[in-house]
C-alpha cells in the first residue's frame, strides 16, 4: 500500500505547480467518474525516493460559505482518503481569511495536516513562514514549489512519522541516489555503472524497487523476508512459479468487474467473500487455477447475484491505483458497449506507468452484431495503440465466454516481465538494432551505444551506455523499445530503457 498525500489550500497558492513536481507529468487520473466531482486529480508520486499517491484538489474558495461547500464537495473527500494532508499557503500573500477557513476545517477534522508554505523564492522566508503560525497548526513549512526548494524536507518531515506503517515504500535510496544491481567479484554492492553504492544515513542500500539489500546480496522485502538476490544469478533463484500471482480486475463502474470476478471464482466462493470493503482497501481473494497459487485482488467488491446497489460509491481512484500498485498483472476491463473513454485509457496508462504487465478484457461481447463487433474493434485499435503488446481478449463475464483464455495471457504476461536476460544477448541485440538503423548524427558526431545490461524485472528495465546518449531522439528511444521488445518476444508488460553515458 501507498501513502496517499491531499494538497488543499485556495487558487493559485502553487498546488498543481507541486503536484506536477511530485508526479513529473502531466498525465494524471481524474476523478470524472460520473457522480464524482470533476476536480479531483490523482497521480503516483515518486520523488527522491519516497513513493505515494498524490491527490491534487480544485481551490477552495474564499468565502465563508464557499468555503463549507467546496470543501464538503471534494476537498473532504480527498482529504478523508489521505494518510497526510498538506495545506498548501502563499507565502507572498500571507494569511487571507480563505486560509483560516480551511484552518478551522482541518482542525475540526482533526486529521495531520502539514502547513506549506509555498513561493518563499526571492523573499525573507522565516518572516513570511511567522506570519502563518496564527493558523494554529504548528510548524510552517517553507518550500517553493516552482524550483524545488524545500520539498525534499517537507517529504521528510511528512513521512518519516509514517514509517512504521508504510516500511518499505516509504524507504529512502541511498543518499547517492544509486540503486544495487549486483555484487561484484570482491562481493562489493555496485550499482548499474559498476560503481559501489554507498549506505544511506540508516546504514542502508536499496534496490531498484525500494527494498533493503543486505551485504550478502540478499534482498529484504517490507516484513523483513528474503525475497530474492541481487543479479542475474540470483534472479534464477527467485522461483516465480510458487510464489502466487496477484491479480487485479480494474476498471470503470459497470464494466463487469465483479460479474467477472464472480465467474473466475465460480458461485460459491462467492458467498463466502461476500464482505463490504472499506474506500480504500480491496479484498484480496486467494484462488487456485491449473496447479498455480494467485491472489484475486477485487477493487469491486463481489456482490452477491441480484444485489446490484450501483456503483458510483463503491468506486474507489485510490482503491484502483493501490491495487494496481500492489498486483502482478492487471485486467483491465472494458465496455464494449461503451466507447473507450479517456477514463479507461487513464487506468492502463497508470498501470504502465507503474510498470505493470496487463491483459485488456472488452467485456460484453455477447448479443453484438458483426458490423457492431467490427466497429468496436477499429474503435479500440484506433485508440489502444500505445498498448498494442498488450493481449486483447473479447469476453462475456455473464456467460463465461474467453474468460478462461484470460488466463494464458496472464502468464504470459507475468513470465515476460521476470523473465531473465542476460547482458550478451542483450548486447547482442543493441547491436543488431543499431545496424538495421543507426542512430542519428548529432552536431556532425554520430551517437554511439555500446553495451546493454538488464537493471532489473517486474518491469523489465534495460540499461544501455554509450556517448551523446542524451542527444538520441524520442523516436528512436521508441524503436529501441520495439526491438527490443520484439527480439525478446515480451508480451503484455511494458519495457523501460534507461540510457547512461560512458565515462
Ligand atoms: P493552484 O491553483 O493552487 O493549483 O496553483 P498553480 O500551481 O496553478 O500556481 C499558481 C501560480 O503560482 C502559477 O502562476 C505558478 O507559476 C505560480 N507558482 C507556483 N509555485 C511557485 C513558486 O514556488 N514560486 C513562485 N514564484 N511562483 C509559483
Ligand atoms: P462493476 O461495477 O464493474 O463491478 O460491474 P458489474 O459486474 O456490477 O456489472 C455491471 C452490469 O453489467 C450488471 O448489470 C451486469 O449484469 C452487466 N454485465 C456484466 N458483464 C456482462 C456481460 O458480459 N454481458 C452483458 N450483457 N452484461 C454484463
Amino acid at each position: 500500500m501507498l501513502p496517499v498525500v491531499a494538497l488543499v489550500g485556495r487558487p493559485n497558492v502553487g498546488k498543481s505547480t507541486l503536484f506536477n513536481r511530485l508526479t513529473r507529468t502531466r498525465d494524471a487520473l481524474v476523478a470524472d467518474f460520473p457522480g464524482l466531482t470533476r476536480d479531483r486529480k490523482y497521480g503516483q508520486a515518486n520523488y527522491d525516493g519516497y513513493q505515494f499517491i498524490v491527490i491534487d484538489t480544485a481551490g477552495v474558495h474564499g468565502d465563508e460559505e464557499g468555503i463549507d461547500a467546496e470543501m464538503a464537495a471534494q476537498s473532504l473527500r480527498a482529504i478523508d482518503e489521505a494518510d497526510v494532508v498538506l495545506f498548501m499557503v502563499d507565502a507572498r500573500d500571507g494569511i487571507t481569511a480563505a486560509d483560516m477557513g480551511i484552518a478551522t476545517h482541518l482542525r475540526r477534522l482533526g486529521k495531520k495536516a502539514y502547513v506549506v508554505a509555498n513561493k518563499i523564492d526571492g523573499i525573507d522566508s522565516n518572516a513570511a513562514r511567522a506570519d502563518f503560525f496564527e493558523l494554529g497548526l504548528g510548524d510552517v513549512h517553507g518550500i517553493a514549489a516552482a524550483h524545488g526548494r524545500g520539498v525534499e524536507q517537507l517529504l521528510q518531515e511528512c513521512f518519516d512519522p509514517l514509517v512504521d506503517e508504510y516500511p518499505g515504500v516509504v524507504a529512502r535510496r541511498s543518499t547517492t541516489g544509486d540503486e544495487v544491481v549486483n555484487l561484484d567479484a570482491e562481493g562489493n554492492l555496485v550499482n548499474a555503472e559498476g560503481e559501489i553504492v554507498e549506505p544511506d544515513a540508516d546504514g542502508n542500500v536499496y534496490d531498484i524497487n525500494g527494498n533493503v539489500v543486505d551485504a550478502d546480496g540478499n534482498i529484504i522485502d517490507h516484513e523483513g523476508n528474503i525475497i530474492g538476490q541481487l543479479g542475474d544469478r540470483s534472479h534464477d533463484e527467485i522461483d516465480y512459479d510458487t510464489l502466487p500471482l496477484k491479480l487485479a480486475i480494474v476498471g470503470r463502474p459497470n464494466v463487469g468487474k465483479s460479474t467477472l470476478t464472480n465467474r473466475i471464482l465460480g458461485e460459491e466462493r462467492v458467498v463466502v467473500y461476500d464482505m463490504p470493503g472499506t474506500t480504500r482497501d480491496s479484498v484480496y481473494i486467494p484462488m487456485e487455477r491449473d496447479g498455480r497459487q494467485y491472489i484475486l485482488i477485487d477493487t469491486a467488491g463481489v456482490r452477491r447475484r441480484g444485489r446490484i446497489d450501483e456503483s458510483i460509491e463503491k468506486f474507489s481512484v485510490i482503491k484502483t491505483l493501490q491495487a494496481i500498485e500492489d498486483a502482478n498483472v492487471v485486467i483491465a476491463v472494458i465496455d464494449a458497449r461503451e466507447t473507450v473513454s479517456d477514463q479507461d485509457l487513464n487506468l492502463i496508462g497508470f498501470a504502465l506507468n507503474a510498470g505493470r504487465s496487463i491483459v485488456i478484457a472488452v467485456n460484453k461481447w455477447d448479443g453484438l452484431s458483426h458490423d457492431h463487433r467490427e466497429e468496436i474493434k477499429r474503435e479500440l485499435d484506433r485508440r489502444l495503440g500505445f498498448v498494442d503488446f498488450a493481449r486483447l481478449h473479447f469476453i462475456s463475464a455473464l456467460h463465461g465466454s474467453g474468460v478462461g483464455n484470460l488466463f494464458e495471457s496472464v502468464l504470459e504476461a507475468y513470465a515476460s516481465a521476470s523473465a531473465r536476460v542476460g547482458t550478451a544477448k542483450l548486447t547482442r541485440i543493441l547491436e543488431t538494432a543499431v545496424e538495421d538503423h543507426q542512430p542519428p548524427l548529432v552536431s556532425g558526431r554520430r551517437v554511439k551505444l555500446k553495451y546493454a545490461h538488464a537493471g532489473g524485472y517486474n518491469p523489465p528495465r534495460i540499461i544501455i551506455h554509450g556517448n551523446q546518449v542524451e542527444s538520441l531522439p524520442g523516436s528512436y528511444k521508441r524503436y529501441l523499445m520495439n526491438y527490443f521488445r520484439k527480439s525478446l518476444g515480451v508480451m503484455g508488460t511494458p519495457i523501460k530503457i534507461e540510457f547512461r553515458e560512458s565515462v
